[in-house]
């Protein structure tokens, strides 16, 4: 019997330590294969907005189903007012072992620039009065000050009366694009119109043949005129014509190096380079600074469309832009419609088409066709006199007539 207890003590002795050596080698076996485990809260993927902005939602750590979460440490260069890709790196080092899990967070801009008018959306100016656009400001939410990546688009005719639209467009460099639209509005008294004056305007010149007999006129009747030349290869004969013409009291506008539709209507730079050539040889020959533009075929043509669709509402903004006046004619003579249109029908259109309540452009031409011009342009100054209009040269400050843009 007692054999038999002694064994059985033995045993019970070996049992237990069996269990020891079990438990033990479990704790062993999960020590060295287990980890604390990472839960993120949220995606592990996320994309937010330079607007909303990232907010760091943390994650939840455990270890042998004990919540550990308070020893992890985030790491996180995410910058969620700069557009791009960014980690957020979560580890845990518990007792010797440690886990990471990193999140992908994209920062994205899909706000547009916040574009404020100056000055208001609506502005109300009188006919005659210079408009300058006072423009508008536009910050972006990632870009910062945008302003000068404005673009506006628009034209005010300040000398026709009626509501002009100017659209300013911006976008940032993700292309979000805000769009502004300030309405001006051309109304009440004319400034600056002058009653019964007359503009005398002579296109398509100097000629050395008619232009002679017109200065001869003009200056016989003490009366002054504006001449829109054309390209005149420094032909010293010509020079002298213009210089004349300038001691005369006359003035000196640019119709255009090329009076050619298809070159000069091409394209806006080859229509401004017109201007330019010509404005630098006025320039080098007569050490004069001309400031007025007439568009060949007048700013309405429809010509123009022929050779590019829009040009003339390009063209109107964009001379004026570069400083330059432009002036159509609100009389016509009609010595364009034909050569030697008889003297009596010129001199006809123009008694017809002049008005003593307003500023009167007359259009003329001096090129060599033009003889029935120069023929009645005596008859013209001496009714025009009689009816008590007043001859005026264009100077930077005079008014302008302005047709109304086809093309
Ligand atoms: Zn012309």
């Amino acid at each position: 019997m007692k054999k038999k207890k002694s064994i059985f003590i033995g045993s019970k002795v070996v049992w237990l330590l069996l269990i020891a050596f079990v438990i033990a080698g479990g704790a062993v076996f999960l020590y060295l294969f287990t980890t604390p485990f990472i839960t993120m809260n949220g995606a592990s993927s996320v994309e937010v907005t330079t607007k909303e902005g990232y907010e760091e939602p943390g994650a939840k750590v455990s270890y042998f189903f004990h919540d550990i979460s308070e020893h992890v440490q985030i790491d996180s260069n995410v910058n969620d007012k700069k557009v791009g890709t960014y980690t957020v790196t979560y580890s845990v080092d518990y007792l010797g072992k440690t886990a990471q899990e990193t999140r992908k967070v994209s920062v994205v801009d899909r706000e547009p620039p916040q574009l404020t008018l100056n000055e208001g959306t609506e502005i109300t100016i009188r006919p005659g009065s210079s408009f300058q656009d006072p423009g508008a400001v536009a910050i972006d939410d990632s870009d910062g000050d945008v302003t000068d990546r404005i673009a506006a688009k628009g034209f005010v005719d300040v000398y026709n009366k009626g509501t002009y639209e100017i659209e300013y467009t911006v976008a940032d460099s993700y292309g979000n694009e805000a769009t502004a639209t300030r309405t001006v509005t051309v109304k009440g008294k004319p400034l600056r119109e002058e009653q019964g004056v007359i503009y005398l305007t002579f296109d398509d010149g100097p000629s050395n043949t008619v232009t002679p007999e017109i200065l001869d006129i003009l200056e016989k009747n003490k009366v002054p005129a504006t001449f829109f030349v054309i390209g005149y290869d420094h032909d010293p004969a010509k020079i002298e014509l213009m210089k004349r013409a300038l001691q005369d009291g006359c003035t000196i506008g640019i119709h255009g190096q090329s009076h050619d539709y298809s070159k000069i209507y091409k394209s806006v730079p080859a229509f401004m380079d017109n201007v330019t050539t010509l404005r630098d040889d006025l320039k080098e020959d007569l050490d004069y600074e001309a400031f007025v533009v007439r568009f060949p075929g007048g700013s309405s043509n429809t010509i123009s469309e022929q050779y590019c669709k829009g040009i003339m509402t390009d063209l109107v903004r964009q001379v004026q832009k570069e400083g330059y006046m432009y002036s159509d004619w609100n009389v016509d003579s009609t010595d364009a419609s034909a050569n030697r249109v008889p003297a009596k029908t010129l001199i006809k259109s123009v008694k017809k088409g002049c008005r003593k309540d307003t500023f009167n452009v007359i259009l003329m031409h001096d090129s060599d066709a033009k003889k029935t011009t120069a023929k009645a342009l005596p008859e013209i100054i001496k009714w025009a006199k009689k009816e008590g209009y007043v001859f005026k040269a264009m100077t930077v400050d005079s008014p302008t007539v302005h047709h109304p843009v086809n093309n």
